[in-house]
């Protein structure tokens, strides 16, 4: 701190693990700056909670370590406040000496093949916020579905297959809604596809992730004809070479007895949906590679009978109000975390962290370099040019717009009625999925009772 000048005030906007590095590494690196961390959710962890498979238990694990930062006073969770609606960036820049966006990517990527509006073509993220017991999840219905085609070959792809392959004994100890568990319970699922317009090579899942898929007990994994042509090893690097090893063990393996067939399909695109009132088909291409390195169509064309098709292809970020945004890129741009005003020059005042600083690439880990760049450059900022004005108060603020934020005492309120309520059926935790439930219990420390249909914030 400068003497004389009171302590810098910092705003990250978005809870998950991006903006929690971000609120780490300025503690760490000024002790004695203040930091606001807000959410639309009234509750912190972001893709942490609400993206990291539910049978991936070692994965939230990080989130004990990501909370220990709310244990310093100088950081505060304020949640339940969305910027654009409860507050503009304008408030924020007359309230802080720096904003830090580290709001994801939340929206999804289209296929835009016809009849990708039908009933059954859905996005991953669909499903993935189901499952994880997302307060705006819709209802998801696997009534009907015996067959699932995922597009894409991405680790949300493989998270996605694994899910609806698992047994219901294999979910029961996670912390699934009980209404996802018995969804999934009443699956009648015998085939899921893996489809990538590219090849084994060029796939972006990763090994453990793929391995553990391919290996599932009870599960039959085909990988069909024409996966390995023009794969030359000697050329992959470590991370492909291990993939391409794996879906070749996996191609020789058989399951006697299987439950139900994992398909992998390489070199084909979506052309179109196929269905009536809801998909009956997905009819693809088949692809190569043309000397340019585009993926370009063969031709020949291959149908899928299914009833489910779910794209996996990738996420990209939404424009914050008033904020630069890159629609292209789908990040706000930026040059090392500083954010380019509209003549595209980086100036002090504004940062970005995470998926909408670089777009959707990357795992949790990777956010905590990338923090650490953008906030060493926040702070060299205030360090060069001291504060003067004097901000409005951030109580202030929020008196004058109505808001009543969610705090970090809340969620762990709602956090032990998750732990009382999985006790209750037999697991460690049963998230807790509407909203009216979630600030009920934020509000009176008490549970709201059953949901109502359509319960919004
Ligand atoms: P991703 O890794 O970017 O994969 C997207 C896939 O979609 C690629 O195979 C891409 O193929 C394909 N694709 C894109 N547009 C397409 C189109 N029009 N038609 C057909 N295919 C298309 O994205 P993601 O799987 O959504 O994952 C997002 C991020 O979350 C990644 O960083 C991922 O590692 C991370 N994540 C990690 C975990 C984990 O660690 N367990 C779990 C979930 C997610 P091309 O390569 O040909 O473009």
């Amino acid at each position: 701190m400068i003497p004389g000048m009171e302590a810098a005030r910092v705003a990250v906007v978005g809870a998950g693990p991006s903006g929690i590095f971000a609120a780490r590494a300025l503690c760490i690196r000024d002790p004695d700056v203040l930091v606001h961390v807000y959410d639309r959710l009234p509750t912190p962890f972001g893709l942490l909670r609400y993206g990291v498979a539910p049978d991936h238990t070692s994965m939230k694990g990080i989130q004990a370590a990501l909370a220990r930062v709310f244990e310093e006073p100088r950081v505060s969770f304020i949640g339940h406040v969305e910027l654009g609606s409860d507050l503009t960036r304008a408030d924020l820049l007359a309230t802080y000496d720096a904003v830090v966006y580290a709001a994801g990517a939340s929206e999804d990527r289209q296929l835009r093949v016809p009849g990708e509006d039908l009933a059954g073509s859905r996005s991953a993220r669909d499903l993935v916020a189901w499952y994880s017991g997302h307060p705006d999840a819709e209802p998801q219905s696997l009534s009907g579905v015996t067959t699932a085609v995922t597009v894409g070959v991405g680790n949300v792809a493989v998270d996605v297959a694994r899910i609806l392959l698992r047994t219901p004994e294999e979910l029961a100890p996670t912390d699934m809604p009980q209404a996802v568990l018995d969804e999934l319970a009443g699956s009648r699922i015998t085939d899921v596809w893996i489809v990538g317009r590219r090849g084994p090579q060029h796939a972006s899942f990763t090994t453990v992730e793929l391995r553990e898929l391919l290996t599932l007990p009870g599960i039959q994994p085909i990988v069909h004809d024409g996966a390995f042509d023009g794969i030359d090893e000697a050329t992959l690097d470590r991370r492909t070479r291990a993939n391409v090893a794996a879906l070749r063990e996996a191609a020789a393996a058989s399951a006697p007895d299987a439950r139900a067939r994992l398909h992998l399909l390489f070199w084909h695109r979506p052309l179109r949906i196929e269905g009536d009132d809801r998909v009956r088909r997905l009819v693809l291409e088949r692809t190569t590679i043309d000397d340019d390195g585009e993926v370009v169509p063969t031709g020949a064309e291959r149908v899928i009978d299914c009833e489910l098709v779910l794209r996996a292809i990738g996420y990209r970020g939404q424009p914050i109000p008033g904020v630069p945004f890159d629609d292209r890129r789908g990040i706000i741009p930026n040059v090392a975390g500083r954010v380019k005003n509209g003549q595209g020059v980086a100036q002090p005042g504004e940062y970005v962290v995470g998926w909408i600083k670089r777009g959707p690439i990357g795992v949790i880990g990777t956010n905590k370099s990338d923090a650490a760049e953008t906030i060493a450059n926040l702070l060299a900022d205030l360090q060069a040019a001291p504060r003067s004005v004097v901000r409005d108060l951030p109580e202030e603020l929020w008196r004058r717009r109505g808001l009543r934020p969610t705090t970090f005492a809340d969620w762990e309120r709602i956090s032990l009625a998750e732990e009382a309520r999985g006790i209750e059926e037999g697991r460690d935790r049963s998230k807790i999925a509407a909203w009216s439930e979630l600030l009920d219990i934020a509000r009176t420390g008490q549970g709201g009772g059953p949901p109502t249909p359509g319960d919004g914030p």
